[in-house]
């Protein structure tokens, strides 16, 4: 199939205007302009989507599809207020709940061009979600105890599930890792087991991390309403001691880093040190701008972070935090408010911002070998955004109109491993209506 659109991002090299995309078995073939692709190819069938841009699905850094159904149920309230209430309110999900749940944001990913999720899940339900959507995904398995006694446990569990999810998912699209919740909900000693636990089994790793200054001053002071809410909900927690060190030093310290494939997510709370121990353990970072702004969590400091060397990437959150999976919307307000924050003289840029949502994501995932750009001999992940409406024209630049003058209503196709899996509103893989029926079912449950 020849994919053909006004503009073509491969992301890796400059934009060809009136390109293609020649996709065969799955994978990307050929890249050029259209009239050279299609002489050369003249059986191929041409999909032509006009004046739109064909690019590289993005790669959503932070996800919890199985969060969907709790879009909007907690939306004025800061960090740790909207976790407890989100924590009590999770109590009343029935595992069928947390299946479509989980299928209400794998339909919304797939229509919002995402076609790779780094997805956090308890329940499994995402696992199940991934593969039947076909998103490609690594779902890491959350895990989280403060009662050090009970960690064999905990462990034993998700190393259960973990090959449960790894046996009944299609290995070429869905990798299965490990995710300890975040330092004020896990024993220290579980930091170093998922630690030994992932190195042993070459597993991907993700945590919370350093994501409010509540969550800062838990572990530096021992104080906050997370040492003192959170630990309510508990009572048989040990009592915590503050340690005097940072959230990124801390987990540091307890061997987290020593994992190969380590993503950290938020990182709002950093200072140089902290910067400096993420760089040099090439420790990825998720920044989820949006999902930071709307809970008070604080800004990532991007500049300094890529100044270091750190990888980075874009991740939505979760419905629940954040509302929507745009990542036209992260793009769009992430530049804004560091550029807001930040007014350099070196602009961050929209060409920029769209890489951080497509090949630096795949980059902080150890997947851009196989995802994250348009190049030859890469899966054929590929999104065409419709760019002809009239709040975008004209289209000067492609990028800046990506970011600037576009949002997830504009995806008009969306293919995964040369699988169309979401074209003008339908999904060949998903029942649409039974799916949005069942988010209104249990919209009553979840109210009060
Ligand atoms: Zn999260």
């Amino acid at each position: 199939m020849l994919l053909a659109a006004r503009y073509v991002l491969p992301i890796a090299t400059p934009h060809i205007e009136h390109g293609a995309v020649l996709v065969q078995d799955g994978k990307i073939v050929e890249i050029g302009e259209l009239e050279v692709l299609s002489a050369a190819h003249p059986d191929e069938e041409v999909r032509d989507f006009g004046l739109a841009a064909l690019m590289p699905g993005f790669i959503d850094l932070h996800t919890h599809l199985e969060y969907s159904v709790m879009r909007g149920l907690v939306d004025d309230l800061p960090y740790p207020r909207w976790k407890m209430q989100l924590m009590e309110k999770e109590q009343r999900l029935s595992p069928e709940n947390w299946s479509d749940s989980a299928l209400l944001g794998a339909l919304e990913a797939l229509r919002s061009g995402i076609t790779t999720v780094a997805d956090i899940s308890e329940s499994g339900a995402s696992a199940a979600a991934v593969v039947a959507s076909g998103l490609r995904a690594v779902v890491y398995r959350e895990v989280s105890t403060m009662d050090k006694a009970r960690i064999p446990t905990v462990m034993s569990q998700a190393a259960e599930d973990i090959d449960a999810w790894t046996s009944s998912a299609d290995s070429d699209l869905v990798q299965v890792g490990i995710a300890p919740h975040a330092p004020y909900s896990c024993h220290p000693d579980l930091f170093r087991s998922v630690a030994e636990y992932a190195i042993e089994h070459a597993l991907p790793v993700t945590t919370h991390l350093a994501g409010s200054k509540e969550e800062y001053q838990f572990v530096k002071y021992g104080s906050s309403a997370l040492a003192v809410d959170y630990r309510e909900m508990e009572p048989d927690r040990v009592p915590w001691l503050p340690t005097g060190v940072s959230p990124v030093t801390y987990v540091a310290q307890w061997g987290l880093f020593d994992v190969e494939n380590m993503l950290a997510v938020h990182c709002t709370q950093v200072d140089e040190a902290d910067i400096d121990i993420l760089a040099s353990n090439d420790v990825s970072v998720a920044y989820c701008p949006r999902c930071n702004a709307k809970l008070g969590m604080g800004v990532m400091p991007l500049r300094r972070m890529l100044h270091a060397g750190v990888r980075i990437g874009i991740g939505t959150d979760s419905p629940a935090s954040n509302n929507t999976m745009d990542v036209f919307d992260e793009m769009r307000i992430g530049l804004l408010i560091q550029r807001a924050i930040d007014a350099n003289e070196q602009f961050h840029n929209a060409r920029k911002f769209v890489k951080l949502g497509t090949l630096d994501a795949a980059r902080a995932l150890r997947m851009d070998h196989a995802v994250g750009s348009l190049e030859p001999g890469k899966q054929a992940d590929v999104i065409a955004v419709d760019l002809s409406h009239s709040h975008q024209l004209p289209t000067l630049n492609p990028y800046s109109t990506l970011v600037h003058a576009a949002n997830q209503d504009n995806v008009v196709f969306t293919m995964i491993g040369g699988k169309v899996l979401y074209e003008n509103g339908t999904w060949p893989t998903l029942d649409v209506e039974r799916i949005k029926a069942r988010a209104e079912e249990m919209r009553p449950m979840l109210r009060g």
